[in-house]
């Protein structure tokens, strides 16, 4: 089965945007082809007269930080975010939830940038990202913006971005210092490699004495139609304690207030019910340990 006719490598950002622009909306953008290649075949029908491949434009490959934000090429690929050290301590989410996006193979082509673009609400990167309140820079409509995250989701699977003539560039958001963590977990079939069950992202802020939280946020997917943060749960916990008996009562409100999807392939909404409580529980530990203890290792990360 013919997928495209045209394969176009640029090697810059203006020349990916010149040849979607073009193609007037006959082209597709591609990045590590794990999702588009799936959903191409599953299509058939009448080729793509073309497809851009991002992944070889030097400016949307780098993990870079500039003044108190990080910044990630759309570019990046899971497995360069599993090895970046900076990473690893200032957004120790990502790294963990890059870190079990499929198996070795899908990680090393697989690129944050497809997985923010392609809006499933359940994606792994994409979660940890809503918890770091991350802002995107596209070129959308023929202008270079900067968005919330958040604002590119419309539904499951549907972009504000159109990839067939917009462009993700870089997702930024500010790393974590002192008396601040994340922490990402899910929950997975056994041996399975797609979108999880249910996925749990927290960035926390104790205060001064290592107490209290002074801040939180909270990325719980899939929940809605579009990845977002527990609002509700979050200031539930502000001021608070950061002590066992609050985390457990965190979790059990979230069980009260969110109502996830239901998935006909991963699971009921009342078994995500039920596990948005252990999930919660111990991912909010996790970070809260990482906060007071300065020390932040990824768990659970394949390379
Ligand atoms: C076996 C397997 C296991 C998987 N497991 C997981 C999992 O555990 N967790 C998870 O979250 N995902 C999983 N995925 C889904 C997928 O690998 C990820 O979402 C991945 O990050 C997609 O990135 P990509 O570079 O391959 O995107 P592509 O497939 O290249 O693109 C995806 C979509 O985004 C568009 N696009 C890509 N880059 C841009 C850009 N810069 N600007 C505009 N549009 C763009 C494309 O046109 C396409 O519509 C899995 C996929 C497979 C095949």
């Amino acid at each position: 089965m013919k997928l495209w006719d045209q394969y176009y490598t640029p090697s810059t950002i203006q020349e990916a945007a010149a040849l979607l622009s073009q193609y007037a909306g006959r082209a597709r953008v591609i990045a590590g082809g794990t999702d588009l290649l799936v959903d191409l075949r599953a299509e058939g029908g009448h080729p793509h007269e073309a497809l851009v491949d991002i992944t070889r434009i030097p400016d949307l490959n780098r993990i870079e930080t500039d003044a108190d934000e990080i910044i990630i090429g759309a570019g990046v690929t899971h497995t360069q975010i599993v090895k970046s050290a900076l990473l690893a301590q200032r957004a120790t989410c990502l790294v963990e939830s890059c870190g079990v996006v499929g198996g070795p193979q899908v990680r090393n082509v697989a690129t944050l940038g497809g997985n923010v673009a392609h809006a499933l609400p359940a994606a792994d990167g994409t979660t940890s990202l809503v918890a770091l309140d991350a802002a995107a820079d596209v070129f959308l409509a023929g202008e270079s913006r900067r968005l919330p995250l958040s604002d590119l989701f419309i539904g499951p699977g549907q972009s504000r971005l159109d990839s067939t003539r917009d462009l993700l560039l870089t997702v930024r958001f500010k790393g974590t210092t002192a008396r601040e963590a994340t922490a990402f977990k899910r929950i997975m079939r056994p041996q399975g490699v797609a979108l999880p069950i249910l996925g749990c992202a927290v960035w926390v802020r104790l205060d001064e004495s290592g107490t209290t939280f002074e801040a939180t946020r909270i990325s719980i997917a899939p929940i809605g139609p579009r990845p977002g943060r527990a609002d509700e749960v979050e200031a539930m916990l502000t001021g608070k304690p950061a002590d066992e008996k609050m985390i457990h009562a965190a979790a059990a409100f979230a069980q009260q207030v969110l109502h996830p999807r239901a998935s006909k392939y991963r699971a009921t909404a009342d078994y995500r019910r039920e596990m948005i409580g252990v999930l919660l529980r111990r991912t909010l530990t996790l970070a809260v340990d990482r906060a007071r203890t300065g020390t932040a290792i990824p768990e659970g990360v394949g390379l």
